[in-house]
């Protein structure tokens, strides 16, 4: 098990096919309504006509592959009234069953819009890395379903130095909020973190990564 798990997103490998997507509602049996992992589009831009009839633009779309980022400073984890939100000893952020009364105040602080309710077992969900195949050395299914290897997993510093530490890019928030462990190869025309040049398009689901919304 690693120390400090996260995900690198290599936004200039990405479709945006949502494979990833799929292979974890498919590994965790998720209902309908609920995903751990999700792909935003993002886009923006305009475009207009010269004056010698041509047509000049700016316009501009990416793909966004998020899921929860374990957090170093797990804001859920101090949102929740019962301490059924935990960090544990491996890095991974989890929601304990037999402890969450499903305030959903986990949802609320997570500026990634990572923890999910389950509104018919009254409780929260999310991402727990597919602890399970951690435990046999294996990376989470949504990892090894990327056909474009966009997704790779590992210890932060690791990514760090294989793949840079870039600023974070739109529609995704400020790092200093949650230190998130999530490192992204930006998009070639992504927009700063915090732009609103464009907006979400094409979510697979209203709980998308918020700031950036118009
Ligand atoms: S599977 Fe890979 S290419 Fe497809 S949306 Fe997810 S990260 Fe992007
Ligand atoms: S992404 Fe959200 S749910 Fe996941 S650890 Fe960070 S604050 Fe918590």
């Amino acid at each position: 098990m690693l120390k400090r798990p996260a995900f690198h997103v290599d936004m200039q490998a990405c479709t945006g096919c949502r494979t990833c997507v799929m292979a974890c509602i498919d590994r965790n049996d998720l209902p309908e309504g609920i995903l751990y992992r999700r792909v935003v589009e993002y886009s923006g831009g305009t475009c207009s006509r010269n004056a010698d009839g041509t047509f000049a633009q700016d316009v501009f779309a990416y793909h966004l592959s998020i899921a929860c980022n374990h957090c170093q400073n797990p804001i859920c984890v101090r949102s929740c009234p019962t301490g059924a939100m935990r960090k544990d000893e491996h890095g991974i952020v989890s929601v304990d069953a037999k402890l969450c009364v499903g305030c959903r105040y986990c949802e609320w602080g997570c500026p990634y819009c990572a923890p999910q309710f389950d509104a018919k077992a009254g409780r929260m969900t999310k991402c727990d890395l597919c602890r399970d195949l951690l435990e046999q050395g294996q990376p989470p299914a949504c990892v090894s379903a990327c056909p474009n290897r966009a997704l790779h997993f590992g210890e932060y510093e690791d990514l760090a130095s294989m793949f840079g530490e870039f600023e974070v890019v739109a529609p995704l928030p400020d790092r200093a909020i949650t230190q998130p462990n999530l490192l992204v190869t930006p998009a070639r025309n992504a927009r700063p973190s915090g732009s609103r040049s464009g907006c979400i398009r094409a979510a697979a689901h209203p709980g998308t990564p918020r700031n950036d919304t118009t």
